[in-house]
């Protein structure tokens, strides 16, 4: 037998429940329930759905994103076309690929724009639980709308999707919150920040050395606990911020406390990306070990602009859906059933085109039906039945076919007895099995 291929590192199959897998990833059944759930929470809320290309020039996330990132500098699989020598890139992250559509296609001359789009995500990094080289966002952005309105109705919309996962605020997942100010007042801090950590020199580790005159502010980011007292006694931005900046803010947190969302004011929080500005803020949990951000977003009001774009504010996240549905099934909470309502069980194949043209009707009807497929005695094919999850049975016996009926056979009520149902009437029966 020849060798078998393996899917590149880093990079997962998400398949079917019931399928055996090693590692612990969500099945495609918790998957569809967490996009049925953001298409109808997202759906309330206004916003509306776009799909962009997984692969763009490579220079709109250089240009996007920030020389002097994590992202741009390591994480990005980048690759020149063979037959024309571009230079792409399979995108690390959504917005950038959003502001490019908008731009292109001049999206924001009718007014502001409220958008999501779910899809697969590619970063060079190393594979651990939570962390993949292909991974999926839900991407969520509001373009146009200088805030501080939309940031919070975008922090309670992710709480929204949180109660309807049945995961709870503040136990399951926390809201940080903090405000980058904006650039002017960003520079007055960074240069507080190089002052400080070239006291403190001998503490940096080489990363943030590489960084101290580049992005000063992204060594607040470290994980490295050598540097933890160096940071926490750093200058806060918080405290460079202008009197409209903190009013942006304090509008932001008004109508979270009106709504009742806890939250922590975290002052060191800074993002990934060179491209925020006032607004960011990341949901964690602490279940997930150190991959506990499962979403993280903010007003990048400078963005568009930068792309060639006419000046327009914006603030979006990006959710990430393997660390969400990680969690979900960590905790243990409970995932609506995708099982058939109806498991057809045909014991003679002389009976097959008369049970699958009953079958049609029945789905037509908006009945979920799972037809025994490839024969098989009475006992297997109940074997299915009752391994298929599905609440009924309908039994296409030859002696029921021939008297023109079916029988229902209640798989989850031992002690109902089966009833006879008429083939010749579909419709008046099949309404009671579609709210079973
Ligand atoms: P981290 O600090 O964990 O690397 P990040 O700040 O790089 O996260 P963002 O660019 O803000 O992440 O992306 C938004 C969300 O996408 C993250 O909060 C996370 O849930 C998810 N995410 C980011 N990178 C990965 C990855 N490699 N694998 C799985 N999910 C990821
Ligand atoms: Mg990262």
């Amino acid at each position: 037998m020849a060798d078998i291929l393996r899917a590149v590192k880093g990079m997962n199959d998400i398949l079917p429940s019931g399928v055996p897998r090693t590692d612990k990833l969500p099945d495609s059944q918790l998957w569809q329930w967490f996009e049925d759930t953001v298409r109808s929470v997202l759906g309330r809320y206004g916003y509306q759905n776009l799909l962009t290309p997984i692969v763009e020039p490579t220079a709109l996330f250089v240009r996007g994103l920030g020389e002097v990132t994590d992202i741009v500098e390591k994480e990005m699989y980048s690759f020149v076309d063979s037959m024309n020598g571009d230079k792409l890139t399979l995108r690390p992250e959504a917005t950038a690929g959003i502001v490019r559509a908008m731009i292109e296609h001049n999206a924001l001359y009718n007014g502001p724009l409220r958008l999501w789009t779910v899809g697969p995500m590619f970063r060079h990094e190393r594979p651990q639980k939570g962390r993949y080289r292909q991974f999926h966002q839900l991407d969520v952005e509001a373009l146009g709308y200088p805030g501080p309105d939309v940031d919070a109705e975008m922090i309670l919309m992710a709480r929204t999707l949180w109660r309807e996962l049945g995961l709870v605020e503040g136990r399951h997942v926390r809201l940080e919150l903090n405000s980058l100010g904006q650039p002017e007042e960003r520079r007055a801090h960074r240069e507080a920040l190089v002052r400080h950590f070239e006291q403190h020199a001998d503490t940096l580790d080489a990363d943030a050395k590489r960084r101290l005159h580049s992005n000063p502010l992204r060594i607040l980011d470290t994980k490295n606990p050598h540097m933890q007292a160096v940071v926490e006694n750093a200058p806060r931005l918080i405290d460079f911020l202008g009197a409209e900046s903190l009013a942006h803010f304090d509008a932001v947190r008004g109508v979270l406390d009106a709504a009742g969302l806890e939250y922590r004011v975290n002052t060191r929080l800074v993002r990934g990306m060179d491209y925020y500005n006032l607004t960011v803020f990341e949901w964690v949990t602490d279940q997930l070990g150190s991959q506990g951000t499962v979403c993280g977003g903010g007003r990048y009001d400078g963005l568009i602009e930068q792309l060639g774009g006419k000046p327009a504010p914006a603030v979006g996240f990006g959710l990430g859906i393997e660390r969400l549905l990680l969690l979900i099934q960590e905790l243990g909470l409970p995932v609506p059933s995708r099982a058939p309502q109806i498991y057809a069980v045909i014991p003679s194949p002389a009976a097959v085109p008369k049970a699958m043209a009953t079958l049609e009707s029945l789905r037509a009807a908006g009945v979920s039906v799972l037809m025994n497929a490839g024969g098989g005695n009475m006992k297997a094919q109940f074997k299915r039945a009752d391994a298929s999850g599905a609440r009924y049975a309908l039994i296409f016996g030859d002696d029921e076919v021939a008297r023109g009926e079916v029988a229902l056979k209640d798989l989850r009520d031992p002690a109902a007895a089966q009833r006879s149902l008429p083939l010749g009437s579909v419709a008046a029966w099949a309404a009671d099995l579609r709210n079973a």
